[in-house]
């Protein structure tokens, strides 16, 4: 019965999904630029004085492999950093192109047991603020079995797993986790990042992973990519798929720098998701769909109106 609830969800016949301005109104709290506005998450950009250090950088769990001080750093920090924030705090503004764009959505919340709390403590005790990163993942099987999968309870460990979110082969989103909450999309993993090397433990039975500051999204394998888990590609993802994910990930402020791949973050050795994707395309359409508040040249938050 869930699962055909949960095909209708997806395949649009009901009032849950919607255009734009009702995504905004109704789930809005979905949205992952709301990521940056948790208790257990910090902005993505660093605070507007200079000599105080970004999340990254001060995070006791990261400190070792986060050798530059916050003033040594400010020139060597990527570009969408070292951007000065708005007076809203917003690094990217969307576009017209952005609100051109209405994906169709709908909400399939995950068992309870498929995702848990963001952390502000590691298991040791010691606090945790990384900044929030994307990360990218294919399902490997249809969409509608992945979301049966995450709705179903797991009581191992290791069977619970869940996306923030999914996309399906016709584009259509599907919330699957609030993105406050902590989804279980990566087991032992490490984010290495412009900062150094980034994972939290947050199980002392479990591998250390990015889920405690990560946004998990997948997208649905074609179906040539099913069922050939060891195949290294495929046919590659729908043009309207590459819409979708980029119109979701540019209400975002997570700079392009963290947006990674499961395969980038893995450790186990087993996880080379998501296959044939194409960053060009993605990041393409993603510019398009975000812009800059600022321009390197021009960095005077005088000059904003946001
Ligand atoms: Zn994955």
């Amino acid at each position: 019965m869930l699962a055909a609830l949960i095909f209708v969800l997806w395949t649009g016949k009901t009032r849950l999904q919607g255009n734009t301005s009702s995504f905004a109104a109704d789930t809005a709290a979905w949205s992952p630029a709301q990521m940056e506005l948790q208790p257990q998450t910090t902005p993505v950009v660093p605070p507007q004085t200079k000599t105080t250090p970004t999340p990254a950088i001060k995070s006791p769990a990261v400190k070792k492999t986060a050798t530059a001080k916050p003033k040594q750093q400010t020139k060597s920090q990527p570009k969408q950093l070292r951007r000065t924030q708005s007076a809203s705090g917003k690094v990217f503004q969307t576009t017209r192109a952005f609100k051109n764009y209405t994906p169709k959505y709908a909400i399939a919340l995950a068992h309870p047991n498929n995702f848990g709390e963001r952390y502000s403590q590691d298991a040791n005790g010691v606090l945790v603020k990384n900044q929030p990163i994307i990360v990218l993942h294919e399902t490997a099987s249809t969409a509608s079995s992945a979301i049966n999968n995450f709705r179903t309870s797991h009581t191992q460990d290791s069977r619970q797993v869940s996306y923030h979110a999914l996309i399906t082969l016709n584009g259509t989103i599907i919330y699957i986790v609030p993105p406050d909450k902590r989804a279980f999309g990566a087991g032992n993993s490490i984010f290495a990042g412009p900062f150094g090397s980034e994972t939290v433990k947050t199980n002392s039975k479990l591998p250390p992973s990015v889920n405690n500051f990560a946004y998990h999204v997948s997208l649905e394998t074609p179906r040539d990519g099913i069922g050939n888990n060891h195949q290294r590609s495929h046919s590659g993802y729908r043009y309207v798929q590459y819409k979708s994910l980029a119109w979701l990930l540019a209400q975002s402020q997570v700079p392009d720098n963290r947006i990674t791949t499961h395969r980038a973050v893995d450790r186990s050795g087993q996880r080379i998701d998501p296959r044939s994707f194409d960053f060009n395309k993605f990041f393409n359409l993603l510019h398009s769909y975000r812009q800059p508040v600022f321009s390197q040249k021009n960095n005077n938050p005088q000059a904003d109106n946001v």
